[in-house]
This record gives C-alpha cells, structure tokens and sequence, in this order.
C-alpha cells in the first residue's frame, strides 16, 4: 500500500442522535426551494430546474458555536433540512430514492451575501459566498428508524428569541425524492452524501454575540451561538 507523504486529514462526520456518527463525502445544497424565499430574493418562484451548489464536508461543525467569518459584515442565517444518504447511484427514480436516506437532521446554511450577491453579478462561482469555513452548523441526525421520511413540519428560526424565518417543510418545491432523483442525473451519489435542502423566507443577517435557535418540527432543535 503507498504510504502517505502527510498525515491523512480527520474523517468529517455528523454526530448521531441514538449514538455514534454519519461519515460526509460530499454536501450538495438546493437554491430557492421555497418559493417565499425565491420572491424575498428577486426571482420568480415558478417552478424551473433545480440548481445545487456545494459546501465542504469540512464545513459542517456540530459545536454549537459560529466564528463570525472574515470578509463580509452581511452574513445571513438560512435554516434548511439536512438529508444523509446511506446509499446513491445514478439516474434513481423518485418512487426509490427515499430508499437511499438514512436519516434527518437541523442545519444552518450561513451565507457571506455580500460576497454571494458581487459572485452572481461578476456571474462567478459562489463559493465564496457558501463554502468558507464552519458555515454548515448542523445538528444531530436522527434515523429513519426514529423519524420517518418527514413530508411537513414547522421549520423555524429564532434569532435571540426573536422568529425570523418560518415556513413548513411541505412548501418545498422540490421535494426530498425528486432531489436524490435530479442530483443522481448529474453526480454518482454515494453513502455519507448530504443534501442541504434550501431554506424557507426571512433570512437575514447575524451579528457577533447573537443566539440562533433552529428548530424543525419532530426532527429538534439546534442552538449556535455567533462568535
Ligand atoms: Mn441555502
């Protein structure tokens, strides 16, 4: 076996809520899959192709704890359903893609917007915008075997105890299946595989010192103190 030339970088994983932790490969994310936040955003929310950009599986951080990042004073919170996929492949039907989620979970998509808004103006990538690091603070995921495949429930953000977004899961224009399907046209899906699924409207930004409290509806809550 070749040896390293350095030391291997740590296995990314999500904690687990009956016990251990789901390795990441990759994280897929969902633009303006609810129409309320498509409008808030200046687009039309009728119901077009799907877009997905990529975060880092590095990106991902269950400390409960947000470093303000560098190079923005307009960063904003989005509260999305996290699926983790335990299986994939290529060109899955809708009818079995739910056979491929392992579980569910509470996540923050947190969006430097200034960087994200001059990206799509200069019609470059967003990664500025999305991929930087500790912006997926994400909390734990709970099994199928526990949840089910929740098609509805309360999605909502607080922000100091104030709510700031709120929608319901059952809004989604693309729903968790047609996702895995679409995705699995373009990529090879595989086990530890996340999809950030989009975020309902009323996002907006954070300052050092504030509190967000997540919370969809029979998967918890997740509460990430800015920093
Ligand atoms: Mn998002």
């Amino acid at each position: 076996m070749t040896s390293l030339v350095i030391p291997a970088p740590p296995t990314i994983s999500i904690p687990v809520s009956t016990g251990g932790a789901f390795p990441v490969r990759r994280v897929y994310c969902i633009g303006r899959n609810y129409a309320a936040h498509a409008i808030e955003m200046g687009h039309d929310p009728d119901r077009e192709a799907p877009f997905f950009f990529q975060k880092n599986p590095d990106n991902l951080d269950a400390s409960g704890e947000f470093p303000y990042p560098p190079h923005s004073t307009d960063v904003h919170h989005e509260i999305e359903l996290i699926v983790a996929l335990k299986a994939g492949g290529t060109n899955i039907a809708v009818a079995n893609a739910l056979d491929n989620v392992w579980g569910y979970g509470v996540c923050l998509d947190m969006t430097r917007r200034d960087l994200q808004g001059e990206a799509k103006k200069a019609g470059r990538p967003w990664e500025i915008g999305k991929a930087f690091e500790r912006s997926g603070p994400v909390g734990p995921l709970r099994p199928v075997s526990e949840v089910g495949h929740p098609t509805g429930g309360r999605v909502e953000l607080k922000v100091n105890g104030v709510v700031k977004q709120e929608g319901d899961l059952n809004q989604m224009i693309w729903k968790v299946p047609e996702m895995i399907s679409y995705l699995s046209e373009y990529f090879e899906l595989q086990p530890g595989d996340v999809i950030m699924s989009g975020t309902p409207s009323g996002v907006g930004a954070v300052v050092r010192g504030d509190t967000m409290e997540a919370m969809i509806e029979g998967l918890g809550s997740l509460t990430v103190k800015v920093v």
